[in-house]
């Protein structure tokens, strides 16, 4: 099957291009950027011109920043093709409502991806989980921006989510491998003095269980997540691609490069199936976070 990768940056490079290139369910047949190009494809800088040029690609998948993305969004499900969304799925839930709604109206596969979900142990965490009781449960995830996110100033715009940019991954696995849902009961968020989205954001959620979430961790980095049970205690490190049960390492690999091949798999069988999957569950704990959230000042940051 056809497909067109809208913004060519750094996810698109780094992950959706190689895994579209490994993919037998996929030919890359165009892509749209205004700088961005992938050799041997071609390329476009405006997705209305693409769209008018390639009737034959039947679904076109945006690796654009949350607050561009609307637009093109609604581009493409009107042009009547099917489309795949990187995370977090629109800059509020609204859009997302909207993207959804237009997709049935459309008669096309609208896929929110949610790619830590595709960490190798995940889905083994989400089995050891189905019959326990959860008691209490910490997130650490501390990552440096500067190291992740070099010349990306869209992260601290409106908009852009900042620490739950990387947070909201942690939380889209929460909430896949917990056999309860969880909602957010309190947050306060650390803001730049110069910057319009949080760099740190402490969380509380139901079932006891709490995040630390910060963008300023220099040296080692941490994506952590840890659930006491009333039968055992599991983490799941590096992202969701390392299993321990009380201490002992049980599942994963040590790799990230399986989660993109996942999501144009599963994107591939929605088409096929003419199915969507639209979860906004991850989200709207970011968005609890902002509504109800303690807001502190704190140092300015520069890039
Ligand atoms: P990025 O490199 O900053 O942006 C991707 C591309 O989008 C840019 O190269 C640019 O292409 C286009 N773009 C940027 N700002 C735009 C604007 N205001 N209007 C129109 N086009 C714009 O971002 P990214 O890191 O790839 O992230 C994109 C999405 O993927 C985000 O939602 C992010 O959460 C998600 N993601 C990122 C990572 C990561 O490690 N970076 C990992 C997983 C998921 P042109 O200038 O060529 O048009």
């Amino acid at each position: 099957m056809k497909i067109a990768l809208v913004g060519i940056g750094k996810i698109a490079l780094d992950q959706h291009v190689p895994a579209l290139a490994a993919s037998p369910d996929w030919e890359l047949a165009a892509t749209v950027s205004r700088r961005g190009r992938v050799e041997g494809v071609p390329a476009f800088a405006d997705l209305d011109r693409m769209l008018a040029a390639h009737p034959e690609i039947g679904t076109v998948s945006l690796c654009l920043p949350p607050v561009p993305r609307f637009a093109a969004a609604q581009a493409v499900l009107r042009a009547g093709r099917n489309l795949m969304l990187e995370k977090p799925p629109g800059a509020t839930l609204a859009e997302v409502h909207v993207l959804r709604d237009l997709a049935q109206a459309h008669g096309v596969g609208l896929y929110t991806t949610w790619h830590s979900r595709m960490a190798h142990a995940v889905g083994q965490a989400k089995a050891w989980l189905a019959d326990r009781d959860i008691r209490a449960g910490r997130i650490t995830w501390r990552e440096d921006v500067r190291r992740w996110h070099p010349g990306q100033d869209w992260i601290f715009d409106p908009g852009g989510m900042g620490v739950f940019d990387p947070g909201i991954n942690a939380l889209s696995i929460l909430t896949e491998i917990l056999p309860v849902s969880v909602h957010l009961t309190a947050a306060e968020l650390d803001f730049p003095r110069n910057r319009q989205a949080p760099i740190a954001a402490r969380l509380s959620f139901s079932h006891g269980i709490a995040a630390d979430l910060d963008f300023r961790q220099e040296g080692p980095q941490t994506w952590d997540i840890e659930l006491r049970t009333d039968a055992g205690h599991l983490a799941l490190r590096m992202g969701g691609n390392l299993l321990e049960i009380d201490g002992r390492r049980v599942g994963g690999e040590d790799s990230i490069m399986g989660e993109y091949p996942a999501l144009y798999h599963r994107m591939a069988r929605l088409v096929r199936e003419g199915k969507s999957d639209v979860d906004l569950t991850p989200m709207v704990l970011v968005a609890d976070a902002f509504v109800l959230g303690r807001r502190n000042t704190v140092e300015a940051f520069e890039p």
